[in-house]
């Protein structure tokens, strides 16, 4: 297997190619009437490619896979199968120096801005840590001029008076900043932002996204935007990715996905969002049920127990995702035909 340093055998067109990625945790011992042992089908057989400079937003319910996709893209959860190639190289299984070096190009953003910052440290000292741990920038004249930047392409200007303070001194907003801050400093590659609005105030969520946004085109950063919430998406998403437990259900351009979606999943989530004018209002979809148990998933389609249009083949045939080039396809249409 290829790992980060060896020849690079991709284009440059993609920065982040995931094929058939698993990720399953142990539930516990098994039970009595049990076969085996148990696992948590967390992740489940995802591919996904993400090109240079390309925003895709990963959607879904919580507990449908997103963040431990992302954690194991990150490296921070060890793949159970499957491949994944960052800028041409294979980076599914590395070791602790590898996996270091990697995350000077692959960032992440938590959700939580009030939790990721040490409320002892000044900003500088926040922002500078991951340049000392990576012994980058070993000036202290350096390493004040990366953060000073970091923090004005964060939106903290002028940089200089946020420096001293410390976290409790900050807004919600711009205590996100500061995490952002954080991540640009090592000039990553590919950022992947864990609902990164979902804790701040509506009035600043806009402010957040479009930073984004200005980032991906300033320093032409890839980003994987995780959260649950599609209204969030249509700011700043090329493509948009829905999930259900541990599958992409759907994928496809935003503006397709946003105005047509396809898999009655898609459109149950997109029924629930607040449109302003009562014309473009969609029929609201309730899904029924709870989201399936990911240890004793449902035979065939693992939607079918909730989906509202569900065929009695549903039940048999699991149906597997086709994207083709420009356009999306849901599951469903293949099985419907
Ligand atoms: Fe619904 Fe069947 Fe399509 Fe699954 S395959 S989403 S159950 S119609």
């Amino acid at each position: 297997m290829k790992q980060v340093g060896e020849k690079k055998t991709m284009t440059d067109e993609f920065i982040l190619e995931v094929q058939d990625l698993k990720k399953y945790f142990k539930a516990g011992r098994p039970g009595w009437f049990s076969r085996g042992e148990n696992f948590i089908h967390a992740v489940d057989d995802v591919s996904l490619k993400l090109k240079r400079g390309e925003v895709v937003a990963l959607v879904g319910e919580s507990g449908c896979g997103k963040s431990t996709l992302s954690l194991t893209l990150m490296g921070l959860e060890e793949a159970t199968e499957g491949t994944i190639l960052f800028e041409g190289n294979d980076i599914t299984h590395l070791n602790d120096r590898e996996r270091k070096s990697l995350r000077q190009r692959i960032q992440m953003i938590f959700q939580d801005p009030y939790e990721s910052l040490n409320p002892t440290q000044t900003i500088e000292e926040i922002v500078s840590e991951p340049l000392v741990v990576h012994g980058l920038a070993p000036s202290l004249d350096e390493r004040r001029e990366r953060v000073r930047r970091a923090l004005e392409d964060a939106g903290l200007k002028p940089a200089e008076s946020y420096m001293q303070r410390f976290p409790h001194q900050l807004s919600g907003g711009q205590r996100q900043r500061v995490v952002i801050a954080g991540a640009l400093v090592l000039e990553p590659h590919l950022l992947l932002a864990d609902e990164p609005v979902s804790m701040l105030d509506v009035s600043i969520r806009a402010e957040i996204i479009n930073l984004l946004a200005d980032l991906r085109q300033s320093r032409g950063i890839s980003v994987i935007f995780i959260t649950h919430d599609l209204g969030t998406v249509g700011y700043f998403a090329d493509r948009v990715a829905v999930m259900y437990l541990g599958r992409i259900v759907e994928i496809g351009k935003m503006i397709e996905v946003l105005e047509s979606p396809q898999h009655p999943y898609s459109q149950a989530l997109l029924s629930v969002i607040p449109v302003p004018n009562p014309r473009l209002r969609k029929k609201r979809v309730i899904l029924q049920g709870e989201t399936p148990n990911p240890i004793d998933l449902p035979t065939g389609c693992r939607f079918h127990p909730r989906c509202p249009v569900a065929i009695e083949r549903c039940k048999s045939i699991d149906p597997q995702l086709i994207e083709l080039s420009e356009t999306h396809r849901a599951a469903c249409i293949l099985l419907a035909k």
